[in-house]
C-alpha cells in the first residue's frame, strides 16, 4: 500500500503539491497508528473512576456500603466455619450464616474489540490468549505460581472459570482514535459498543485507551450499562501464549486484565489507595499494610509502613502495579473476598445462580412484615427454610431516599424505633429477587 502511494506521488509533479502533502500527511499518520503505545509505567484508573462516579451519584456509596457489609458477613462466616472445622467441634452443624455457594462459578465473557487503526483490531487468537491467562491466574494454575517468596503459602485460587460467550468476540471499527475513562467506549451512540447484559456476562473492551492508561474497571455496585473492564489493546492477551499478537513491552502477559477483573470482583489496590500514608486498607486481612504502589520488579525484601517484619510489601500480588512478569498471586483473603460477590446476597450472585452452584431462593414475595402499621420493631416473614442473614433489608421514603435510621439485625427483625412517623417502602433482597412492602410507622 505504501509503495503505491509513493509511485503516485512521483507522477503528480509540482501541480499536485497540495494533494501530495495531504497524501503524505495521511501516510505519516497511518504509520504513526502502527506504533504500539509505549507505557512508561502501570497506571489503572479504576479508583479514580470510582471516586468520580461516587461524586456524581451519592446512592452509589450506599450501595457499596451494603455490598461491603455483605462481604464482611461472608468473610466472617467463612472464618467461623474454618474454625469449626479445625477446632474440633463435632457434629459440624451448619449455622444460618454459612455460605450457600458451592462449586465453580462460570463467567461468560464478551470481548468488544474497538479499532480505528488496523493494529488495534487484535485477533481472536490474541483474545483467546487473554481468556486462558484469566483462567490460569484466578485458578492458581499460572506457570509462575510455584515461585518461592515470603507469601507463597498465602497464594490462593478463586472458584471461577471464564468462558468466551457464543458470538462473544465483537470486532467493530470506530472513528474514535483514542479513548479515555469517560465510558464512551461502552456506548454505541458515542462510537463504542454497548455492553451485553451485565448480570449474565463479564464485558471486556479492548481499545486504544489513551492517557497512558493500561486499563480500568467498574466495581460491583455501579450502573449495569457501564459494568465491566476496559483494557489497552496492546496489553490485552499474552505474548507467551500467542506471540504473533500486538503487544506493549512489559505489559504483554495478560496481567492487566487479571488486575482489572480483580477490581470487577471487588478487590481494591493492595496499598489501599492512600498515596503512601499507611492509613488506607484494601479490606483484606491477610495482605500486609503497604505504603504506596510498586512499579517494575522490586527487589526481594522491599518493605513499607511496618510490614518488614512480616515479609515486606506483597508486590507480587496482582493488585499492585508491578510488571506483568513480576505479579503472580492473589491471597487467600482476596480469594474469599472475590467469592463473596457470587454468594447469596452478593452483587454478582446471578452468575452463581446461572452456573447452578447457588440455589436460587424462592421468590421473596409474598414476604410480609408485621405489625403493619408498626412502632419500634417489625418482623419479616421470610419464605420457609431461608436464612434471614442472607437478606439485605432497606427502608426508603416515598421519594426513594434510603432511611438509615431503620436497621436490620440479620435475624428477621427490622429496628424502626428511630424512624420518623410516616409511610415507607421496605425493600427485601436476597441478591437475586427483591420484594417491596409498603410500611407505615406510627
Ligand atoms: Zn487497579
Amino acid at each position: 500500500m505504501k509503495k503505491a502511494y509513493l509511485s503516485a506521488l512521483a507522477l503528480l509533479g509540482s501541480a499536485g503539491t497540495l494533494l501530495a502533502q495531504n497524501v503524505a500527511s495521511r501516510a505519516a499518520q497511518s504509520v504513526n497508528d502502527d506504533v504500539t503505545p509505549v507505557i512508561l509505567r502501570r497506571s489503572c484508573a479504576a479508583n479514580d473512576v470510582l471516586q468520580a462516579q461516587m461524586a456524581a451519584d451519592p446512592a452509589l456509596a450506599r450501595r457499596m456500603e451494603a455490598i461491603e457489609a455483605q462481604t464482611q458477613r461472608f468473610v466472617a462466616a467463612r472464618a467461623a466455619a474454618q474454625q469449626r472445622n479445625s477446632g474440633g467441634t463435632t457434629g459440624g452443624t451448619t449455622t444460618g450464616t454459612s455460605s450457600a455457594l458451592s462449586g465453580t462459578v462460570t463467567i461468560p465473557v464478551v470481548v468488544h474489540v474497538l479499532y480505528n487503526a488496523a493494529a488495534e483490531n487484535i485477533s481472536d487468537a490474541q483474545v483467546q490468549s487473554q481468556i486462558a491467562v484469566l483462567n490460569e491466574d484466578f485458578q492458581k494454575l499460572n506457570a509462575d505460581a510455584n515461585k518461592t517468596y515470603p507469601y507463597s503459602g498465602l497464594a490462593a485460587a478463586a472458584p471461577v472459570r471464564f468462558v468466551l460467550a457464543p458470538g462473544g468476540i465483537i470486532h467493530k471499527f470506530t472513528k474514535t482514535r483514542s479513548w479515555s475513562t469517560n465510558d464512551a467506549v461502552k456506548n454505541s451512540k458515542r462510537g463504542g459498543d454497548d455492553a451485553w447484559d451485565a448480570t449474565k456476562y463479564l464485558n471486556l473492551w479492548s481499545c486504544n485507551l489513551g492517557q497512558g492508561l493500561l486499563g480500568y474497571a467498574q466495581f460491583p455496585g455501579g450502573a449495569t450499562a457501564t459494568d465491566g473492564v476496559v483494557i489497552l489493546y496492546s496489553a490485552f492477551g499474552s505474548r507467551a501464549k500467542y506471540p504473533a499478537g500486538t503487544y506493549t513491552t512489559t505489559y504483554d502477559l495478560g496481567r492487566t486484565a487479571t488486575h482489572e477483573v480483580g477490581h470487577w470482583m471487588n478487590l481494591r489496590h493492595i496499598w489501599g489507595d492512600d498515596s503512601g500514608a499507611c492509613t488506607g486498607s484494601d479490606q483484606v486481612a491477610d495482605t500486609p499494610n503497604q505504603g504506596a504502589e510498586n512499579y517494575g520488579c522490586p527487589a526481594a525484601g522491599k518493605s513499607s509502613c511496618t510490614n518488614a517484619a512480616t515479609g515486606g510489601d506483597m508486590f507480587m500480588n496482582y493488585m499492585d502495579y508491578t510488571d506483568d512478569k513480576c505479579m503472580f498471586m492473589f491471597s487467600q483473603g482476596q480469594a474469599t473476598r472475590m467469592t463473596a460477590v457470587f454468594d447469596a446476597g452478593g452483587a454478582r450472585s446471578s452468575f452463581a445462580v446461572a452456573s447452578g452452584v447457588l440455589r436460587q431462593t424462592a421468590a421473596v414475595a409474598p414476604t410480609t412484615v408485621y405489625p403493619n402499621p408498626g412502632r419500634d420493631a417489625v418482623s419479616l416473614t421470610l419464605p420457609a427454610g431461608t436464612d434471614a442473614a442472607r437478606y439485605a433489608v432497606r427502608v426508603y421514603d416515598m421519594s426513594g431516599h434510603e432511611m438509615t435510621q431503620a436497621r436490620y439485625n440479620g435475624q428477621g427483625t427490622l429496628q424502626t424505633a428511630a424512624l420518623p412517623k410516616g409511610l415507607y417502602y421496605i425493600s427485601i433482597s436476597d441478591g437475586v429477587n427483591t420484594s417491596r412492602q409498603r410500611f407505615e410507622k406510627e
